[in-house]
């Protein structure tokens, strides 16, 4: 039935393995829910096209889907196959596909979805990007003949335009415009948009002469790269050592090998000062990926790598799928980040696919980090990183001063310490920025009924509602359940509902009655929306329109303002009693990266910690920037525990939105886990209600499998979920989440 045939590509263009010359059956991986693939008839016309990750469209069940050719088995037949229907685009390369298969094994999830995961989404459907424009037919048009106001008007306009992109056109329906094209005065006409860079480049930079210890680092990494095999680097690098600097000189060194370079940044650090770097230093040779392009914009930056139009792929977790066929370097930046980690579907860490990147394609990797992983910084202890070490800021700029303020004893001004006030006050006087960071959004955390006691809970999350004063509302931060606050407490009809524990919009409050001649602005997710307002209020605080600059971690990361001097840690206990073995990690990485804002420039920075917990090793060691100091303590806990990195960690966790069913759930996989336990070192932690009970009315029950070796605790995973899968198929979720990094 070759009739029935779409061709969506060139299919001369395709590669031709022998494989497909002789096989008239394809395995085919489509993106359902299971881990099997399947059979498919190729038919005539297609039998030579098709290669291994060749993308095809394929019937299953009663609709069509995309799948990915994985293989050609041998058998002989055919009978009652069902045939593809055609090829799509580009074959994924050689390389993506193992790393696919990798990652489909490593993290146990489906291939057919594992593939979709490394793809853009709109890779297949948009073809070459194109635009519509409407075009004034040329010669004498009479407005008179144009019926009713709207076509004399685009008439009108058509004729003093002569050409006009539709999305100028919303202001006319379809049959306007129709109309005038019957009539011959008006045409459509389509013209392809080339993907680029984008114009407006900026100018070039003059790359700085490195410092010493830059220079070594970059002068190892390079030297690794060009002998070809496969290693990997730990930076360790202070905050404001010129880390970003080491990365690219690195990649200026590929110029011409033929060879690309992946980095990968939180993307809270893709800002337009970061990529300002890279464009002022690569020109248009750059490709940016973030969650703020459509589809088709990601597609298109897919296309130019794919197409060789590209040097340096920037950006967060995904970019690590960028399709160059030839690959020298891997930078993952700020590697400890969680946002690493995909929290749902496919739940990789970026870092650690990035390292397998780099391995399937004999390249460098580099792990960048102030503060790293402890998984990392345990590595390169075990040598199977290189360590390469940046002890200095850049033009021996010296550490800021961290000072750590007891709350239960120091003197207060407005419910805070003195001396935060006064150091706020003293910054504003001489002219310098302050930046506070509190790690809670919203005005207070909870309201509380100063009568029973009772604080106000999301109906279908177990979580507290916070408070948000300035929009006089209550919202859950983990749906998006929000209301009006009560005027009496709906358990005892009391009327002394007050706010408890401040949020980012109280400290916004407290800030202005301390300081109101200052210009303050707040970041968090309440108030900033979109990498737009991101981006905008990143360059107010640059052109120093900005005077105290308060916030969630947001303000934390990444940025480089040198007239910073002060930065202060409003709560440093917000994540420090978390249900969460990494919660002083956090904790230390957080403090460490909000310390480093400051004293960037050329007047010494300060930091000042307010804490109810000044004994902590956390705050300890990040007073006196000791990383090292912290990590031999902190190992010395999870050793004792037996947590990772000592040992691998997945987690399962059940869903359902009837407890009963989830907790009947959990059972049966801890029993079936129970029965096929071998050893003390392997270990089943619960099952037991997640810290956070219920989300979006979903009781959720979760175990963690603790083993040194990772395979055990894999087979122990997959045998858990076909005993849950075959039991409660459909009524209970189950997910298997291999080196969590999200406890809660
Ligand atoms: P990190 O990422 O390690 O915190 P950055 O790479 O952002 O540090 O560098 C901090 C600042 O120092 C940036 O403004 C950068 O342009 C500047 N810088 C880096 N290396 C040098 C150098 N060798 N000479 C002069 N300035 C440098
Ligand atoms: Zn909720």
């Amino acid at each position: 039935m070759t009739s029935a045939l779409v061709f969506f590509g060139t299919l001369a263009s395709l590669p031709v393995t022998p494989h497909s010359m002789s096989s008239s059956i394809a395995d085919i991986a489509v993106p359902v829910a299971v881990s099997k693939t399947f059979h498919y008839h190729i038919p005539d016309a297609l039998r030579g096209a098709l290669v291994t990750g060749s993308r095809v469209q394929v019937p299953f069940g009663s609709r069509h889907v995309s799948g990915t050719v994985i293989g050609f088995p041998a058998e002989a037949g055919t009978r009652g196959l069902k045939s593809v229907i055609g090829v799509q685009g580009e074959p994924v390369g050689p390389d993506l596909m193992r790393l696919a298969f990798w990652m489909a094994d490593y993290y146990l999830h489906p291939i057919g979805l594992t593939i979709e995961t490394l793809l853009p989404k709109a890779l297949d459907s948009a073809k070459q990007r194109t635009r519509r424009l409407l075009r004034l037919v040329d010669g004498d048009h009479d407005l008179d003949s144009v019926r009713g106001p709207k076509q004399a008007e685009l008439l009108h306009l058509l004729c003093d335009r002569q050409v006009m992109p539709f999305e100028e056109l919303d202001s006319f329906s379809p049959s306007t415009i129709k109309a005038l094209c019957s009539a011959g005065m008006a045409q459509v006409i389509e013209q392809e948009v080339e993907p680029g860079a984008g114009s407006g480049l900026p100018a070039p930079d003059r790359p700085p002469a490195l410092m010493t210890e830059q220079a070594e680092a970059v002068r190892r990494i390079v030297e690794a790269s060009a002998s070809g095999g496969f290693e990997v680097f730990l930076l360790h690098g202070v905050t404001g050592s010129g880390k970003t600097e080491v990365y690219l000189h690195s990649i200026a060194t590929l110029a011409g090998s033929g060879k690309g370079a992946i980095v990968l940044v939180p993307e809270i650090a893709l800002t337009p000062q970061l990529l300002g770097r890279f464009r002022r230093r690569f020109g248009g040779r750059v490709a940016v990926l973030h969650s703020g392009l459509t589809d088709r914009e990601r597609a298109d930056e897919y296309r130019r790598i794919r197409g060789g139009g590209v040097d340096v792929a920037v950006g967060a977790r995904s970019a690590v799928f960028a399709p160059f066929s030839r690959i020298g370097l891997v930078i993952v930046d700020e590697e400890q980040e969680s946002s690493y980690k995909q929290d749902e579907g496919l739940r990789y860490h970026a870092r650690d696919v990035a390292v397998m990147r780099a391995k399937f394609q004999d390249a460098v990797c580099v792990l960048g980090s102030a503060t790293p992983s402890l998984e990392s910084f345990a590595n390169a202890r075990a040598g199977k990183y290189r360590y390469l070490r940046i002890a200095n800021r850049v033009d021996h700029r010296p550490m800021p001063e961290v000072e750590i303020i007891d709350l239960k004893t120091a003197p207060k001004t407005a419910g805070h310490s003195a001396a935060l006030v006064a150091a706020v006050q003293d910054r504003l006087a001489k002219g310098e920025q302050s930046l506070l960071l509190l790690n809670r959004r919203g005005f207070s955390s909870v309201l509380i009924c100063g009568d029973c006691g009772r604080t106000l809970q999301c109906p279908s999350c177990s979580v507290s509602l916070a408070f948000h004063k300035r929009e006089q509302a209550l919202k859950c931060h983990y749906c998006d359940f929000h209301t009006a606050p009560p005027v009496r407490c709906p358990s005892c009809g009391g009327a002394a509902l007050k706010p408890l524990g401040a949020g980012t919009q109280r400290i916004e409050e407290d800030i202005a009655a301390i300081a109101p001649s200052a210009r303050i602005a707040r970041m968090d997710r309440d108030s900033v929306r979109g990498r737009n307002a991101y981006d905008e209020l990143l360059g107010r605080v640059d052109r120093r329109e900005v005077d105290i600059l308060l916030g969630t971690q947001m303000v934390a990361k990444g940025h480089d303002f040198p007239a910073v001097t002060l930065v202060g840690v409003v709560d440093a206990d917000v994540g420090l009693n978390l249900p969460d073995f990494r919660s002083a990690e956090k904790t230390f990485q957080l403090i460490t990266q909000a310390a480093g804002r400051a004293g960037r420039g050329d007047v010494a920075g300060e930091v000042i910690i307010q804490t109810l917990n000044p004994g902590h090793y956390a705050l300890r060691h990040s007073r006196t920037h000791d990383y090292e100091g912290f990590y031999d303590e902190e190992i010395g806990y999870r050793t004792e525990l037996g947590y990772p990195p000592i040992r691998r960690m997945i987690k399962i966790e059940v869903k359902s939105s009837r407890e009963k069913l989830a907790v009947e759930a959990a059972q049966a996989a801890r029993d079936c886990i129970r029965h096929l336990l071998r050893g003390k070192e392997t270990t089943l932690l619960g099952p037991a209600s997640a810290p956070i009970a219920k989300v979006r009315g979903k009781y959720r029950y979760q175990m963690l499998l603790l083993s040194p070796k990772r395979e055990v605790i894999r087979r122990l995973a997959a045998e858990a979920r076909s005993a849950v899968e075959e039991k409660f198929c459909r009524t209970v979720q189950m997910i298997v989440d291999v080196d969590p990094v999200n406890l809660m």
